[in-house]
């Protein structure tokens, strides 16, 4: 089935918003096109007062060049949760269609889900969070999923799907297969860009808010095939990502060292993190991670979520997500931060 078919149908022959900039390359003398003032109030290393770049091509470059995310083959979305939006509302059909989701994972594909009308089926992981695949499989014939999700590393679980396990999935789905590598910088995991490449159906979706320390420019990825680019590129609002976002986006690509080494730091402190926890009295288990958080088993989640929040210290209580009773997920922060989260945990 051609991707355009997938689509829905209003999406595919979608009349799109256009300014006046995207016909137009280059460096005009004169913008007298977008009623935005001609002058400016604040300071600012920018045209502030002007619409920002639709296509974000300057960011994209960057990408390419640090990320290794082709230019012609990524968006830039307000988040990734703007990618993730926009997969529904261009592929799934309110009332009509479904996707699939491995479970327990990241709670807003739900959310988005729900939000445009489309229904949910999940695969559970097995019981050590890994993805069961004769049962994908089965739920994709039983159920023909317009997308599917993939997380890896999956939150909140903390490990990563093994490449070859994507691809049999993404091979097998005739659908869109969506891979959410929001953590892939903390996972030693091949990335799924090189299937983008092979199969048209295969969406990757990155993000700066994690290792990229940018979650407050919100900028989420996007790497697809021609026809998926284009329906996003069409459904987006048109100028969706901010100069200001997309300046500090760059400062941050223009200093990937310090990211990378930021990175190792947090590794480290990962394992760190799980040695002092696995001697915890209160602690039950703490589960495999490739990203910059742990899954832990608790004795109590709820009486020690309640009595770490009296202490100041915010933690996620996944308690009631599928399979993780009792489960707290708990970032990686900076030695002195988890060394107070270990002293509020032993003075419980
Ligand atoms: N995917 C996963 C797996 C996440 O955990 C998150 C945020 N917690 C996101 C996507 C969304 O990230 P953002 O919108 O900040 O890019």
């Amino acid at each position: 089935m051609s991707i355009e078919k997938l689509m829905r149908a209003n999406i595919a022959s979608l009349d799109p918003y256009r300014c006046a900039r995207d016909e137009f390359e280059g460096v005009a003398e004169v913008y007298l096109d977008a009623n935005e003032s001609w002058r400016r109030y604040i300071d600012f290393p920018g045209d502030i007062n002007r619409y920002p770049d639709p296509r974000s091509a300057l960011l994209r470059k960057a990408i390419e060049e640090v990320l290794g995310l082709d230019y012609d083959m990524t968006i830039v979305g307000n988040g990734s949760d703007e990618i993730i939006d926009l997969l529904f509302r261009i592929f799934c059909d309110p009332g009509k269609d479904s996707a699939l989701l491995m479970g327990p994972t990241y709670g807003a594909y739900k959310v988005f889900a729900s939000i445009n009308d489309i229904k949910v089926n999940i695969a559970p992981l097995t019981k050590d969070f890994e993805v069961d695949v004769p049962l994908v499989k089965k739920m994709i014939d039983e159920t023909s999923p317009k997308l599917v999700f993939l997380c890896t590393p999956n939150n909140p679980t903390g490990n990563a799907i093994p490449y070859e396990i994507i691809k049999e999935i993404a091979t097998y789905n005739s659908g869109i297969t969506v891979v959410d590598e929001a953590y892939w910088d903390f996972s030693t995991e091949k990335s799924a860009s090189a299937l983008v490449k092979e199969n048209e159906r295969v969406v990757l979706m990155r993000t700066l808010s994690k290792a990229w320390g940018l979650a407050s420019a919100r900028i989420g990825i996007a790497m697809c095939s021609k026809p998926i680019h284009e329906a996003m590129y069409n459904v987006k609002y048109p100028y969706n990502i901010g100069l200001p976002s997309s300046t500090e986006a760059l400062k941050a690509l223009a200093n990937a060292a310090a990211v990378r080494e930021g990175v190792e730091y947090t590794k480290l402190e990962r394992e760190r993190l799980r040695g002092l926890l696995e001697k915890s009295s209160k602690v039950v288990k703490v589960y495999p991670s490739d990203s910059n958080f742990l899954l832990v088993k608790v004795l109590d989640a709820n009486s020690i979520y309640l009595a770490l929040q009296k202490k100041g210290i915010v933690v996620r209580n996944r308690s009631r997500e599928l399979n993780c009773e009792n489960c707290l997920r708990i970032t990686v922060g900076s030695k002195e931060e988890n060394d107070k989260l270990m002293k509020a945990l032993e003075e419980l």
